[in-house]
């Protein structure tokens, strides 16, 4: 599988195909990607194999654990995240995976959050603040 921004000066290609997704709604992630949640995949550091350099930002988040977020600094575009919490593990966006990964969330975190509009269904896992 691979990647990349929206002007495809970052680009990234996985060994292995990602085994758990998640949505995050906290508020950081709703301001960062200025939409209703984030949706995400991990890897392990090792198998995700970056071209280009991204720009770098980070933050303590509702948590108190720091998130550095990785992005494009021509396009804007989110590329990879690291959580403290997981260390060794990079947090991919959904989106940026090239075609229709199929990729489902199997967990919601930071429910609490979640835009009054929005319905979940299904067999996802939620958690009101962080999920373990
Ligand atoms: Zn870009
Ligand atoms: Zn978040």
């Amino acid at each position: 599988m691979q990647g990349r921004c929206l002007c495809g000066n970052i680009r990234y290609v996985l060994d292995t195909a990602p085994r758990m997704t998640f949505a995050c709604h906290c508020r950081d992630c709703q301001r960062q990607t200025g939409s209703a949640f984030s949706y995400f995949t991990l890897m392990k550091r090792e198998k995700f194999h970056l071209t280009g350099t991204p720009r770098s930002h980070s933050t303590i988040g509702e948590s108190g654990r720091s998130v550095t977020r990785h992005f494009c600094g021509d396009c804007g575009s989110p590329v990879f995240s690291e959580l403290e919490k997981a260390p060794g593990i990079v947090v991919i966006p959904v989106g940026t995976l090239e075609g229709d990964p199929g990729l489902v969330p199997s967990r919601h975190s930071w429910v609490r959050h979640k835009q009054a509009w929005l319905t979940l269904e299904g067999a996802a896992e939620l958690y009101e603040e962080e999920m373990p």
